[in-house]
């Protein structure tokens, strides 16, 4: 993965283009359903083929995800906008042009944040705009022929381009993924990249810093972050070899081939003048009210970014924390109910992003399908921080717990499950310092070089000291109490 350094002496600069599917039942201009899979031809209707005699009618719920996006992204939602014909032949076109808005969009402007590692990076938009998605041509491979599926043809499509203010491939993807995540948290795409609900156009040049843009190629249609970054690498090194091999970059589009990790020139960019865009006669500009957008806004699920800016605030939390938090609802959502029981928030934080996300993504789950409820683990956070286990018997208890979890409908509840599970598995922590004294003394005539080194000034010989009270007390001694204890025993 590379990062903004130079690669031989040149800066990458990538700008996006993403088309989002929308997930309204039926078509951005007609009735027929989007849904995805169908027998191929059974879900164009005579709109969506543009036959004589139709005429387009705006989809409102399109409009809607468009604001709402529009809203979560910050970004200035048009009052007025209009819709254009984008003309072009295609086989998967057989109307000749598509709806696209063109002069003014729908949205303008707006910003995505995410972090590239600990580094905040945030990339402006440009536009967001409607338009519908065009059929699909399937390359039989069992034949030399092209078969045309029109199902998809009407689809509504949010197109949503970025300022070319990305660096690296990796800050490309993360940007992708950031998107991803904005789109599917708010419900107005299902991101399903297999099925193209979600596909990436990558804009990608190369310069000396300093320069003015180089020319750039777009690679269309990558469906998965992993072809993205592939792809994008790719590019760039074969533009930096064609610079520095003395050739210049032709503005072109191409197409990554994930079998051989290549990127391939399909045609020469067209530029807006083939498109002879024009506004389409049939449909007359749309009017956004404002009190519509102030409705959307104040139904609006909380944003993934409002709601870190939130478990900042409340509950002290470091941003890195609260941005991992939030890259789903379900994290989220499971993060809070167990800060709100436990009352300990980082400590949540930190069991939320570390042992639980490891045991879900083992286990190939999200938050919301956890085996071990909120609820649940709060018990054992509580058990933690009142001395009853330590921390990796707290990891045992969730071991425990985890293939079949007692059913817990209360704090309360939980509380005597897991007290159980304590006293089941002898994991109850020795707080009691006349028991962890009587340890520490026998540690201590049982290794008298660790503690003459340690009162020569070696540091190292109390944490091997330490560690044997641990060992002794299989574990379960506190090691805070250990600390003081052993110190105090020390210095007799
Ligand atoms: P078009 O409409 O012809 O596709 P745009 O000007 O709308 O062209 O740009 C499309 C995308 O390409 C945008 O995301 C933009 O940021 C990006 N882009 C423009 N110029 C460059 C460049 N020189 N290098 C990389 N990306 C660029
Ligand atoms: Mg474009």
């Amino acid at each position: 993965m590379s990062n903004s350094a130079l690669i031989h002496g040149f800066e990458v600069v990538i700008g996006f283009e993403t088309h989002t599917q929308l997930t309204t039942q039926s078509k951005i201009f007609s009735r027929a359903p989007t849904a995805f899979g169908a027998e191929p031809n059974t879900q164009a209707c005579a709109v969506d083929l543009a036959l004589p005699g139709t005429l387009p009618v705006m989809n409102k719920g399109a409009v809607q995800r468009a604001i709402e996006f529009g809203l979560a992204v910050g970004g200035h939602i048009s009052e007025r906008s209009i819709f254009a014909r984008k003309n072009y032949f295609y086989p998967d076109l057989p109307k000749g042009y598509q709806i696209s808005q063109f002069e003014i969009p729908v949205v303008q402007g707006g910003e995505v944040e995410f972090f590239l590692g600990t580094e905040k990076k945030v990339v402006r938009l440009v536009r967001a705009h409607l338009e519908e998605d065009a059929g699909k041509s399937l390359h039989e491979n069992f034949t030399d022929q092209t078969g045309i599926d029109l199902n998809r043809a009407g689809t509504p499509l949010l197109e949503i381009v970025t300022e070319p203010d990305m660096r690296s491939s990796a800050e490309a993807v993360a940007y992708a993924k950031e998107l991803h995540k904005i789109v599917t948290w708010i419900g107005i795409c299902d991101g399903n990249m297999q099925e193209g609900s979600f596909r990436c156009d990558a804009n990608v040049s190369v310069r000396r810093p300093g320069e003015p843009l180089g020319t750039r190629r777009e690679i269309k249609n990558l469906n998965s972050f992993k072809f993205m970054q592939q792809a994008i690498d790719f590019e760039v090194q074969w533009q930096i070899e064609q610079i520095l091999d003395g050739h210049t970059i032709t503005q072109a589009t191409v197409l990554f081939n994930p079998d051989t990790g290549e990127t391939k020139s399909m045609r020469t960019k067209e530029d807006a003048a083939d498109y002879r865009y024009f506004p389409d006669p049939d449909l007359p500009p749309l009017f956004i009210e404002r009190s519509w957008v102030e409705q959307v806004r104040s139904e609006m699920t909380e944003l993934p970014r409002v709601k870190a800016a939130r478990f900042i605030q409340s509950f002290g939390l470091p941003e890195y924390d609260a941005t991992t938090l939030t890259q789903t609802q379900a994290s989220a959502n499971y993060f809070e109910e167990l800060a709100l029981l436990c009352k300990e928030p980082k400590t949540a934080s930190n069991w939320v992003m570390g042992e639980l996300s490891r045991r879900l993504n083992q286990a190939d789950l999200g938050f919301e399908a956890s085996p071990v409820s909120a609820t649940l683990m709060a018990a054992i956070l509580v058990r933690i921080s009142d001395g009853s286990l330590s921390n990796n018997a707290g990891k045992t208890v969730l071991d425990a717990v985890w293939p079949a979890p007692p059913q817990a409908k209360s704090l309360e509840e939980a509380l005597q499950a897991i007290d159980q599970v304590i006293e089941a598995k002898g994991l109850k922590q020795i707080n009691d310092s006349g028991a962890l004294k009587a340890i520490i003394a026998e540690v201590m005539s049982k290794n008298p070089d660790n503690v003459a080194q340690y009162k020569a000034g070696k540091e190292k010989a109390f944490n091997a000291l330490v560690g044997q009270v641990m060992k002794a007390s299989q574990g379960k001694a506190n090691p805070k109490e250990v600390n003081d204890l052993l110190k105090a025993a020390l210095s007799e």
